[in-house]
């Protein structure tokens, strides 16, 4: 059985761990904080726009466990929000003990507070990768999932300083590419203003610190929307990563969703600006906890790559997520995430490489990002299924669909239902679960 070592546990690791298995490989899965998800954690949103056409092909395709987890935790389904249809916002305490439980019980070593520091390479391969605390874990393949976000320097640099977010890099060490430490030479985005990275785009609120009117609203509708008052001018969206609510509704509105707390679709706001707006009077913010004043940085580190997700220059080096390029979300990160496992452990094995045709959004969105982000113009873009300037080449192309039936259907005549396995979830109750 080969041995694939993924570093960092957020949605890309989470999935390339799963997919890797599922190939037939003994997976571990080395994460340097104490919970899976890294940005996960305080994500949410899922299946809104063309989000839920990747999710389907990725159920299709059998590699679909963290989109039916994600729909099984879900607060509210099928909500709209400017700009954005049939969202489903999972609920963020639940989420983590669930797919942590699922990747134990599919036979994953998940190992917390290991922290990757070295990379031990041998003729143009790795052969293991080295903790900070000097525990050594060698591999046949890697997958280099450690995201884009902070270090804490870069949130000083090119953000507003560290605003004390989910990835608590002063506690657990900041994060560390695992493709850098092998000799990868990484490029950075650049945001529309022109500055290095972008700014995470969204923050959440205490519940219990707005008018219980607000609350109301988000508890039935998943969504509530008002207007921010002119004299605070409207807010500045040019260096948010997510480029698909850099919309006119979210200048002018404060615009909220429900995903347990109270998510706030702005990279950060002013505390003293909005206890101006009614029914936020006694606001406080929960994530990042100087949502004040700024958000984490991201897209600091991003990987050369074919279109199999093999790191260029590394013979058995895989990424996904952030990592892979200028992608933006967990439906993202899921997917490309679940071809780097896959291709890992197929890699172990001595066996073909899959690539994903251009018939299917999936592997259209990892051909155009990699080909553009390798010219240049991609370092700008930010590629979404849920909006911008990817969701419209969706849409050209005819990619883009909400019926289950029909992307099922497609993904059968191009021969890859199933390529991935069964969804091993299917049918598996939930350990510990409430609702
Ligand atoms: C505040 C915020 C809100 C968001 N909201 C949404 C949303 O609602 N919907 C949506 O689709 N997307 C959302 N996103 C974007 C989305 O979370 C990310 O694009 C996606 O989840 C990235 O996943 P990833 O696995 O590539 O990286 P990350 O989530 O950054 O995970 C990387 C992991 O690697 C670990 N790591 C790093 N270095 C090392 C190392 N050397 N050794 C071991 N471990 C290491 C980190 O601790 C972390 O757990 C949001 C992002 C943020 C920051």
């Amino acid at each position: 059985m080969p041995k694939v070592v993924v570093v960092g546990g957020g949605w890309a690791g989470c999935a390339a761990s799963v997919a890797a298995r599922k190939a037939g490989a003994e997976v571990t899965l080395l994460e340097r904080t104490d919970s899976l998800l890294g940005t996960g954690l305080v994500g949410g949103i899922m299946r809104n726009n063309g989000r839920y056409t990747a999710a389907e092909e990725a159920i299709a395709m059998g590699c679909g466990e963290m989109f039916l987890i994600a729909d099984r935790v879900a607060k509210h389904t099928n909500v709209d929000f400017p700009g954005h249809a049939h969202a489903t916002l999972y609920d963020v305490a639940r989420i983590e003990p669930v797919v942590r439980r699922f990747l134990e019980g599919q036979g994953i070593t998940v190992l917390f507070g290991k922290r990757v520091t070295r990379a031990e390479k041998e003729n143009g391969r790795i052969t293991a990768c080295v903790t900070e605390g000097g525990e050594r874990i060698e591999g046949d393949a890697f997958v280099d999932a450690t995201g884009s976000a902070g270090p804490q320097t870069n949130c000083t640099r090119f953000g507003n300083g560290c605003a004390m977010c989910a990835l608590r890099c002063p506690s657990f060490g900041g994060r560390v590419s695992f493709s850098s430490l092998a000799g990868v030479s990484e490029k950075m985005g650049i945001s529309a203003s022109g500055r290095p990275g972008s700014m995470s785009g969204s923050c959440k609120l205490l519940k219990e610190s707005l008018h219980p009117r607000i609350v109301e609203a988000l508890n039935s509708t998943g969504v509530f929307v008002t207007p921010i008052p002119p004299e605070l001018g409207k807010k500045d969206l040019s260096f948010k990563a997510c480029q698909q609510y850099a919309l006119d509704e979210y200048r002018e509105n404060v615009v909220l969703l429900d995903t347990g707390h109270a998510k706030l679709m702005a990279p950060y706001f002013p505390l003293s600006s909005l206890r101006h707006i009614p029914g936020f009077e006694d606001a406080r913010f929960v994530d990042p906890y100087a949502g004040s004043k700024g958000n984490s940085i991201r897209y600091m580190a991003i990987a050369p790559r074919d279109n199999a997700l093999r790191v260029e220059g590394l013979d058995n080096l895989f990424c996904g997520g952030e990592k892979a390029g200028t992608l933006v979300g967990h439906t993202e990160a899921i997917v490309t995430g679940s071809l780097a496992g896959r291709n890992a452990a197929l890699h172990g094995q001595g066996e073909e490489l899959l690539k994903l045709p251009s018939e299917t959004a999936i592997g259209d969105m990892i051909d155009v990002s990699g080909r553009e982000i390798a010219a240049g113009e991609g370092l700008s873009r930010r590629y979404t299924f849920s909006g911008s300037y990817y969701f419209g080449r969706m849409k050209e192309r005819g990619l883009y669909s909400s019926d289950p039936g029909q992307i099922h259907e497609r993904i059968k005549r191009l021969g890859l239902e199933g390529i991935f396995g069964k969804n091993r979830f299917e049918g598996q109750e939930l350990d510990g679960e409430r609702r």
